[in-house]
C-alpha cells in the first residue's frame, strides 16, 4: 500500500517534474493549478499513480501508462501549443497575457 500523498507533496512533485523538463508551471491566476494538483493528488490515493487530472482513468497502470503525469503527450503539445493538455505545464517562453485556449487531445483513448 502506497502511502497517501498531500497537497504539499503533490505540489512539489509537479514543481520538481517542471524545474527537471525546463517547464514553467500554470501561474494559478485564477486556480487552475490549485484544481489540477488537487486532480492528480485524488487520483493517485485512488489509483495508486498520477493519472492526468483531466482524463478518465481505466485504474489500470499499464493501460493508463501513457497518461501518468507527466504524459507522453506533454512534450509534443508543449512544442506545438506551447503547453500541456490540463494546461499545467508550458513552454517557459509562453505568453500567460494571451487567453489560454483549448487544445486538440493528442491520445488515441483504449477501448472501454
Ligand atoms: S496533460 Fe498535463 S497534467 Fe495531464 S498528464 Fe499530461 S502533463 Fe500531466
Amino acid at each position: 500500500m502506497k502511502k497517501e500523498k498531500s497537497i504539499e507533496d503533490v505540489h512539489a512533485y509537479v514543481k520538481r517534474v517542471a524545474e527537471k523538463r525546463g517547464w514553467k508551471l500554470n501561474p494559478n491566476t485564477d486556480g487552475t493549478l490549485d484544481m489540477l494538483v488537487d486532480g492528480l493528488k485524488i487520483y493517485f490515493n485512488r489509483v495508486g499513480y498520477f493519472n492526468c487530472p483531466c482524463r478518465d482513468s481505466f485504474e489500470d497502470m499499464a493501460t493508463d501508462r501513457d497518461i501518468i503525469c507527466p504524459c507522453n503527450y506533454a512534450e509534443p503539445d508543449i512544442e506545438e501549443h506551447g503547453r500541456c493538455y490540463c494546461a499545467l505545464y508550458f513552454d517557459p517562453d509562453y505568453d500567460f497575457s494571451i487567453p489560454v485556449e483549448m487544445i486538440p487531445e493528442r491520445r488515441i483513448e483504449p477501448e472501454w
